[in-house]
């Protein structure tokens, strides 16, 4: 095996809610969680919706001893609803250090606590034995595990951030919970973000995991709700230079029958604009290498 690769391994996919159900086998029904393994065995973990606990699950099967960084997009439910059942966090002998946004109202270190309050959960937060560390994050670079990290704000209500990590050369972008207006329809002057700003935090990505929620139709009814038109996220992708683009966020309501079509139709509109990016859904339980 070769052990200079990057491994990205989708546990979670969904957005908004888990959606479990008989047409949703192949992508999966549970929220945002994202594992990359840098080499040396480093653990990053993208967001801790529902996907986090059959990761925390795998990783003990895997480790003895687990050190990981959580590093959350922000604190909406399906982002963070997986926290209370990571296994991990009740065992003594691991480490993670949970990295989030400053927020005026809610602080970082309430990000287990709240969700653990006797009303909500029958077991207390005093009970987490786990070595857990906060460390707060700004729009900025900085260096986590050896690898660089950029944090960027998505245009999405409330306080929330994007990832760019490069690791030896090669670049992962996670941006998911980003509204992308389609810009052809819009006066410039309406845009609620600097789009080059988006391009140059992306420029070159080997993988960009992008939110693409909705159809263009669906989109019409959900302006400013925080998600993208699928075709957005393609647009900007390859405007990027980017290599592999990786729907994300996919919506509660689409079975895997949308979601395939919505891959065929986004590969369609990658021929037409003459780029050789390629195109993928995320799926649960599949590893994407670098
Ligand atoms: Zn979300
Ligand atoms: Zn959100």
């Amino acid at each position: 095996m070769n052990n200079r690769k990057v491994s990205i391994r989708f546990w979670g996919t969904r957005g908004s809610v888990p959606s479990p159900g008989r047409c949703k086998t192949r992508y999966g029904g549970n929220t945002s969680c994202v594992e990359v393994v840098l080499p040396d065995s480093r653990l990053i973990i993208l967001d801790a919706g529902t996907g986090i606990r059959e990761l925390g699950n795998d990783l003990i099967r895997r480790s003895r001893k687990i050190n990981a960084t959580i590093l959350l997009s922000h604190y909406h439910w399906d982002h963070i609803q997986g926290l209370p059942f990571f296994a991990p966090a009740y065992n003594r002998a691991h480490t993670l250090t949970v990295c989030g946004c400053r927020h005026a109202q809610f602080p970082l270190e309430k990000i287990f606590s709240s969700q653990m309050e006797s009303i909500h959960f029958p077991v207390k937060s005093s009970s987490l034995a786990a070595d857990i560390r906060f460390m707060q994050l700004t729009p900025s670079s900085a260096s986590i595990d050896d690898a660089d990290l950029a944090v960027m704000r998505a245009n999405h209500p409330g306080i929330t951030f994007s990832f760019a990590l490069g690791f030896d050369g090669r670049k992962i972008v996670y941006m998911t919970d980003n509204e992308l207006l389609p810009a052809v329809r819009l006066a410039r002057s309406h845009i609620p973000y600097d789009r080059g700003e988006f391009i140059r935090f992306i420029k070159g990505a080997d993988v960009l995991i992008h939110d693409s929620q909705y159809s263009d139709r669906e989109y019409r009814s959900k302006k400013g709700w925080g998600h993208s038109p699928w075709k957005e996220a393609v647009r900007l992708g390859a405007e990027s230079d980017v290599r592999h683009l990786i729907l994300f966020h996919h919506d509660p309501d689409h079975p895997d029958s949308i979601i395939d079509a919505q891959v065929q139709e986004c590969r369609k509109m990658i021929r037409s604009l003459d780029v050789s990016m390629k195109c993928s859904a995320a799926q649960e339980g599949k590893e994407v290498c670098l």
